[in-house]
């Protein structure tokens, strides 16, 4: 039966009509009787005596007929009302089950089932001596951009499952969405680093999906009650505020909240809202240093590099708004504009008499993931057009290893068409040897930080000069990055490094300096 037609069945009669009805069936049946009873006993009884004894009976028996019917009809009628009213009880209790069915699923996150952000506002009424752990994963994105969202799913699902192992009888564990939870503690102040450092360590081992196994890290951000903030809002905001600065600076590794963070993220979101205008408003340029063959000392190519000459905010160094422009992926327009205006550099440069020149690109990840990334990047060059064996497109490790299957596919196509592949950074990260030769890398490029470590006595540590030969050995150029010192320079000569890029040469220049400088050098 439907709800509807439960309804009807409830509908209970006015009380006027249902008495009425008894009223009037008492009525008719009484005077029915006293018509129809006399009328027969006066032409059926002629005798005074019997007349009288029938009478009395007909009295009983009238007594008894209205007593028999009056317990009929008010029986009827509690026992329709007792029917009605377990209905209205069934109805209401099922009432009851669908609103906590629906508060069960606003309160649950549908992915893992764990509690959500609603539910965190709900249940964390008593905020004294919580601790609140804001827990997000280390380039997550990557992993949904190159794996699907299925595979992302899945993971997530994983996660969650070692986080809700981990949780101590008195912690909660809410999923605020994507890849952040939220771990509300009670531990004491002085044991939550102790605590955050065990949380992390369900990172160390890798989560399976499928047949995959995938490693993943985390950063966690930490606010406490009192200091922190008084409410949920404050110490959510704190935490996050610690995460960010955490993650900015480090992998798998945690923040505990502190006023002076807050700073920055003004400073940041300034330049996120400035970043968006600064492509139109012609706020960028491109500087160009040159890197110097050792064998003929001739400039042997430039490497662009970009520059934000913000009208509010004055110079900001890329290492500061490239991440930003990344997260907010305004670097696919920038990084489209860097390349053609580097492209268009570097054909002046050919049209001026220096004709093998190279130009070398620095390229984001975010940029490589994009669908149509190859097909752009050959555009360019129809547009502005440079033969592609000037074009050496700079990638770094670790953007490598986050996405390693896809973008070995886009580079291989890049370089069957003549482009150039560099890896960038080379000693910063983790190296792996097993990742560069599966890619079509053709330059390394040697970190600062291994060419600092270049000794004073060239005897000493050979290791950069191992590398060299390492790199050589597999058939790729080699170029020194970051060189500053004459002993840095004779080192690289000695392990037979082609190509230096430093301050002992040049630092990056703007375009029309490059363009004389190359004319002197040469
Ligand atoms: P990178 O690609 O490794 O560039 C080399 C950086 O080292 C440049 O810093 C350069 O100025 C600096 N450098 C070169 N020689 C020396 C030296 O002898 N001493 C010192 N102390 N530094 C030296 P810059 O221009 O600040 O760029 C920093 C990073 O920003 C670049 O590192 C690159 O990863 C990124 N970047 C720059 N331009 C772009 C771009 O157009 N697109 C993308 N995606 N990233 C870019
Ligand atoms: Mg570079
Ligand atoms: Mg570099």
């Amino acid at each position: 039966m439907s709800n509807k037609d439960d309804f009807k069945s409830y509908r209970v009669q006015s009380p006027v009509k249902a008495s009425l009805r008894i009223a009037s069936i008492y009525l008719i049946c009484g005077a029915a009787w006293i018509l129809f009873s006399d009328r027969a006993l006066n032409t059926l009884i002629s005798d005074k005596e019997l007349f009288a004894f029938f009478s009395m009976i007909k009295g009983w028996f009238y007594m008894v007929m209205t007593a028999l019917m009056l317990f009929y009809l008010i029986y009827r009628t509690t026992f329709r009302m007792r029917v009605t009213e377990r209905k209205l009880h069934n109805h209401y209790t099922e009432m009851l089950n669908n609103r906590e069915e629906l508060r069960q699923a606003a309160f649950r996150d549908q992915l893992t089932g764990l509690p959500n952000r609603l539910a965190l506002f709900e249940n964390l009424t008593i905020l004294k001596d919580a601790s609140l752990f804001y827990i997000d994963l280390d380039d997550f994105k990557y992993v949904n951009d190159t794996h699907g969202h299925v595979f992302g799913d899945l993971l997530i699902k994983e996660i969650s499952t070692r986080l809700l192992k981990e949780l101590k009888p008195s912690e909660q564990l809410y999923r605020l969405g994507g890849d952040e939870w939220v771990l509300v503690t009670r531990q004491p102040k002085d044991r939550l680093q102790e605590r955050v450092e065990m949380l992390l360590s369900i990172f160390e081992k890798p989560f399976v999906v499928g047949e995959h196994r995938k490693h993943m890290t985390g950063c966690v951000g930490i606010s406490h009650f009192p200091s922190h903030g008084r409410t949920l809002e404050q110490l959510l905001k704190n935490a996050d505020i610690a995460l960010y600065h955490i993650k900015s600076h480090a992998k798998n590794s945690f923040a505990i909240y502190d006023v002076s963070l807050s700073i920055p993220l003004q400073h940041r979101s300034d330049m996120e809202r400035l970043l968006r205008h600064a492509l139109d408003n012609g706020e960028f340029e491109l500087h160009y240093q040159p890197q110097i063959h050792l064998e003929s000392s001739r400039v042997q190519g430039f490497e662009a590099l970009l520059r934000w000459n913000s009208p509010e905010l004055g110079r900001i160094p890329p290492d500061q708004f490239i991440p930003i422009a990344e997260e907010t992926q305004l670097i696919v327009p920038i990084g489209e504009w860097v390349l053609r205006t580097a492209c268009e550099f570097i054909r002046t440069i050919h049209q001026d008499g220096d004709d093998q020149t190279i130009v070398s690109v620095n390229v984001s990840v975010v940029q490589l993931i994009e669908h149509r990334f190859v097909e752009r990047v050959l555009d360019i060059l129809q547009e502005t057009g440079l033969d592609p064996r000037y074009l050496e497109l700079e990638v770094t490790e670790s953007m490598l290893i986050e996405s390693l299957d896809l973008i070995a596919d886009k580079l291989s196509r890049l370089k069957d068409h003549g482009i150039t592949i560099a890896l960038d950074d080379f000693g910063r990260g983790f190296s792996s040897l097993n990742h560069l030769m599966k890619l079509p890398i053709k330059t390394l490029k040697i970190d600062k930080s291994f060419i600092d470590q270049i000794p004073d006595h060239l005897e000493n540590q050979p290791l950069t000069g191992l590398v060299i030969g390492m790199a050589k050995g597999l058939g790729m150029k080699v170029v020194a990055e970051g060189v500053e010192t004459y002993i840095q320079l004779e080192y690289l000569k000695r392990y037979d490094c082609d190509c230096i890029q430093g301050y002992l040469f040049s630092k990056p220049l703007p375009a029309i300096i490059a363009k004389e400088w190359i004319k002197t050098a040469g």
